[in-house]
């Protein structure tokens, strides 16, 4: 059940069939300007009464279908609105390792202690959590992270439990490290007038395109205050990008903390100053940039980005 209730109950039903899947009849709880949805396939969400009337005559393939069922799954308490109901058809699916990663951290949010086997009793559910087809997918999945030893299932009586097995917990810590589930690129570089316009309409631009959501702290030009806010920021994001034109210290500190946590760091680096750079991260490879082909800086963000991560989901819209 959901944590807030959006306002005055109008109606509800339980014969209607979900709007996205089309196919499962849902829980409907009709609020003023929000309904609530609770269907076996789709899982728990809330349609602004906006859109209501369009997304039951959208169609949804089954790829689009799994995809938008394991994003509710990972934001709680989504609203579906005229803002992102068109994204909804734009989520990109995961790679097979992706899921089967997805997977390894669902199964360890609901394990209590270690050693704990995890009824598989709502197949739904743990189709979501790997963002998967159907039951035959998640198997692939199931069977792919009991043969890495990353699983262990319960041989006894022919149930379907499964436990975390030690192996799975060393995993989890790698890649746990690297925080798989952020969308956030914390962005690195040296304050100043001119910066801050290659920052938005450039750097900022080429992350968003690549499907991750920038955030840079503000901050004074000739302040390299590293406080806990940026540190913190840091340790949310997926990846960062480090901008050395100007070589500020701040830039060199925070590359270096990202580099500590496992994190993946982007150097860039406009190209006349690349020379001042110091020696020890001359061995990185650099996106170098020029004043006057800033779109090319743009856009090689996005690529290098999408190389290492693959395209992600945030859309700023
Ligand atoms: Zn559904």
């Amino acid at each position: 059940m959901f944590g807030k209730r959006p306002g005055r109950l109008i109606a509800m039903s339980n014969h209607d069939k979900c709007p996205i899947c089309k196919k499962n009849e849902m829980e409907y709880f009709i609020y003023e300007n929000l309904s609530e949805v609770h269907c076996p396939r789709c899982g728990d969400y809330y349609i602004h009464r906006d859109i209501i009337m369009d997304i039951k005559e959208m169609t949804f393939t089954s790829r689009e279908v799994a995809n938008i069922s394991g994003y509710i799954y990972e934001n709680k308490d989504f609203i579906i609105n005229k803002d992102n109901l068109y994204m909804l058809k734009k989520i990109q699916s995961p790679s097979f390792h992706e899921k089967s990663d997805k997977l390894l951290i669902g199964l360890e949010k609901m394990t209590e202690y270690a050693g704990q086997y995890l009824e598989k009793d709502d197949d739904w559910l743990w189709v979501r959590i790997s963002w998967c087809l159907d039951d035959k997918e998640l198997n692939e999945i199931l069977s792919f992270l009991e043969s890495s030893n990353r699983i262990h299932r319960d041989s006894k009586s022919g149930t379907h439990r499964y436990k975390i097995s030690p192996m799975g917990w060393l995993y989890l810590e790698t890649i746990k490290k690297k925080n798989p589930e952020s969308q956030q690129c914390f962005v690195a570089m040296w304050f100043d007038d001119e910066m801050n316009e290659i920052y938005e309409n450039y750097i900022k631009k080429g992350i968003i395109n690549a499907g991750y959501k920038p955030v840079r702290i503000d901050q004074k030009p000739f302040n390299d205050k590293i406080d806990d806010q940026i540190l913190a920021e840091i340790r949310k994001s997926k990846f960062i990008i480090a901008d050395f034109t100007g070589h500020r210290g701040g830039v060199y500190f925070e590359a270096g903390f990202a580099l500590g946590l496992n994190l993946e760091v982007i150097f860039i680096c406009r190209k006349d100053d690349l020379k001042k750079l110091h020696f020890d991260v001359r061995q990185y490879n650099f996106i170098l940039w020029e004043k006057d082909s800033l779109n090319k800086l743009r856009d090689s963000i996005q690529y290098r980005i999408e190389r290492i991560f693959g395209k992600g989901n945030y859309n700023p819209n």
